[in-house]
């Protein structure tokens, strides 16, 4: 039962968006740990290689169940924050434009690599988090999410790619 851990926060960033916080989740040993438990349970980990988790609460996940599964870590970062040569992508926001960047050699050619944020929303990030990974030569298998605001039909634009989700809030 994580929902008990996720905080509703209303108006946050800005008027009329409900912010699903998770830092309560963090702060509970038990939250944080079933939470882990359970990400670890909706892929199969031997069918993957890498974890790769985006900026930034991605990275909290992604290198929880990395570290519990004995797998790879690579982080997807906002522009100009990654020292090393970069593949980018760009993704429409609500108004204008964002991209995410990754390393050139964050993977082999061929690994399998899952995916992971804290929330699925429009699934703009997301999509573009696999088109990156495809960029570098990996193969994403799987997105997995703590929160899906199911209203929002994220799963739409990532059609063809396995979506997991512990919490759906629709
Ligand atoms: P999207 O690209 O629309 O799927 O947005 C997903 C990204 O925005 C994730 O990295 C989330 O952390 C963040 N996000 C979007 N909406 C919310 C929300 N209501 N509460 C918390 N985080 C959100």
């Amino acid at each position: 039962m994580i929902e008990r851990y996720i905080r509703d926060v209303p108006d946050f960033p800005k008027k009329g968006i409900l912010f699903k916080d998770i830092t309560p989740l963090l702060q509970s040993p038990e939250g944080f740990r079933e939470t882990i438990d359970l990400l670890a349970r909706v892929v199969e980990p031997k069918s993957y290689d890498l974890i790769c988790g985006i900026e930034s609460r991605g990275f909290i996940f992604g290198c929880a169940l990395a570290n519990r599964l004995n797998k790879g870590f690579v982080p997807i970062r906002k522009p100009g924050k990654l020292p090393w040569k970069t593949a980018s992508e760009s993704y429409e926001l609500e108004y204008g434009k964002d991209s995410i960047e990754i390393h050139l050699d964050a993977c082999k050619p061929g690994q399998k690599v899952l995916l992971i944020d804290d929330l699925l929303a429009t699934g703009g990030t997301m999509e573009a988090a696999t088109k990156l990974v495809r960029k570098i030569g990996g193969t994403p298998i799987a997105c997995a999410f703590v929160v899906e605001l199911t209203f929002l039909a994220g799963r739409k634009k990532l059609e063809g790619m396995p979506i997991h989700s512990l919490v759906k809030v629709g």
